[in-house]
């Protein structure tokens, strides 16, 4: 049988403390041995699944971590208080001083910005390739290259990484697959198609409420548990673990995840389609004149959709600073950073989530002064929103 996210989630469910059908919450930073004999055993790593600090794990960040675990496919996970925490342990835990690894050149801005600028500091090189020509992937490979980095659907250029590809390409040199799954959570999994690690901003859709940052790393047990290595472990020596309270709210935002990707991806389709109506410069990977639109096709779990971020690009910074704030007046949605929230944002991203990336390298990626990114809500009357992003468009002379 086909592999489904929702359906090996929802399969995950367990029963918290007392039979209370939500995840318990432990409220604890730090838990109890029964014997000296016990604790010294545990800090030898022969705990037998006792939790030693909450930095290490704590039972409600376990809780959440196995029902990712469960979505992706994955054998094992470890949540992090933010999708940076995540990126940035990932990465450290493969990548040594020394070490090279290759990175899609469109990520989000605050990835760009840590491989740019903070990694060599520590002397781990970084080249950045467009990651849909797997040519540029292979001649950027050296003899120290340990890692390749890329986003599924990549922020904000919605570039379509080739999974299965990229993973022939970091098997053959013996390097990992790192892929940044935030746009696309259900629609794919990168394990499934080869992917080593699977990290996740989930302040995005994943938690879909926009009142918390929280990251995930989900892979194979044997990398998790290096990385909460008591002695050498990334995420227990750097410490970015998620707050108990937090994942156990995360856990139960999770159960909706599937129903609201399919109305995101729904309303996104609906615009994008309108949008290419009205002669506008739409970028949506479920509109067949996108590049990767095939590929996306081949590789996505079906019925969730194509997602729920589309780009347009109206030329000029004036013009997409217009639009946004006329839009935002209207009640289309807010003028706001960040995406996979249940009303719609829309937000500039050269000037924005990506203003880290150069000017001449947003060029260079095609990106526009006038992107507008949007992430689309869940609204339930999506013809009604068009109507009033339409109405703001001739307002504005945006459109004829
Ligand atoms: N990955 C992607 C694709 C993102 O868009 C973002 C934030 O916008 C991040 C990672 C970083 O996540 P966080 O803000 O939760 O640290």
């Amino acid at each position: 049988m086909k592999f489904d996210p929702a359906t090996s989630l929802y399969d995950s469910m367990e029963l918290g403390a007392y039979n209370g059908v939500n995840p318990t919450i432990n409220d604890s930073a730090t838990f109890a041995f029964e014997s000296g004999e016990a604790m010294v055993n545990c800090f030898n790593g022969e705990g037998n699944g006792a939790f030693l600090y909450s930095r290490h794990w704590n039972p409600s960040g376990f809780q959440l971590s196995k029902a990712l675990a469960a979505m992706e496919g994955t054998e094992a996970a470890w949540v992090t208080g933010s999708g940076m925490g995540a990126i940035t342990v990932a990465i450290l835990q493969v990548c040594n001083a020394g070490d090279h690894l290759i990175s899609s050149v469109t990520t989000y801005g605050g990835t760009y910005a840590f491989m740019k600028n903070w990694l060599p500091k520590y002397g781990i090189e970084v080249t950045f390739v467009d990651i849909t020509d797997l040519n540029a992937v292979k001649n950027a490979i050296k003899p120290n290259t340990k890692m390749i980095y890329t986003e599924t659907v990549t922020n904000p250029m919605l570039q379509v990484s080739d999974i299965k590809e990229l993973s022939k390409i970091s098997k053959s040199i013996n390097a990992k697959l790192v892929v940044d799954n935030t746009f696309t959570p259900m629609i794919f999994s990168p394990v499934n198609l080869g992917a080593d690690i699977v990290v996740y901003s989930m302040t995005k859709f994943v938690n879909g409420k926009n009142d918390t940052t929280a990251g995930a790393i989900c892979s194979s047990a044997d990398f998790i548990n290096e990385m909460i290595d008591l002695n050498d472990g990334t995420a227990m020596l750097l410490g970015p673990v998620l707050d108990s309270m937090r994942a156990a709210n995360i856990q139960k935002n999770l159960y909706t995840l599937h129903l609201r990707m399919k109305q995101h991806s729904k309303n996104a389709m609906f615009l994008a389609n309108k949008f290419v109506e009205l002669g506008l410069k739409a970028n949506y990977p479920g509109l067949e004149s996108h590049k990767q639109h095939k590929l996306f096709k081949q590789t996505m779990n079906k019925d969730y959709g194509f997602g729920g971020m589309i780009s347009i690009d109206l030329i000029t910074e004036e013009n997409a600073s217009k639009f946004m704030t006329l839009m935002q007046n209207r009640g289309v949605g807010y003028l706001a950073v960040s995406l996979g929230y249940f009303k719609t944002l829309f937000s500039n991203s050269g000037k924005s989530t990506s203003s880290e990336v150069p000017e001449e390298t947003q060029k260079e990626m095609g990106m526009s002064d006038g992107l507008v990114r949007y992430s689309v809500g869940l609204d339930n009357d999506i013809e009604n929103t068009y109507s009033v992003i339409k109405g703001c468009l001739l307002e504005l002379g945006l459109i004829k």
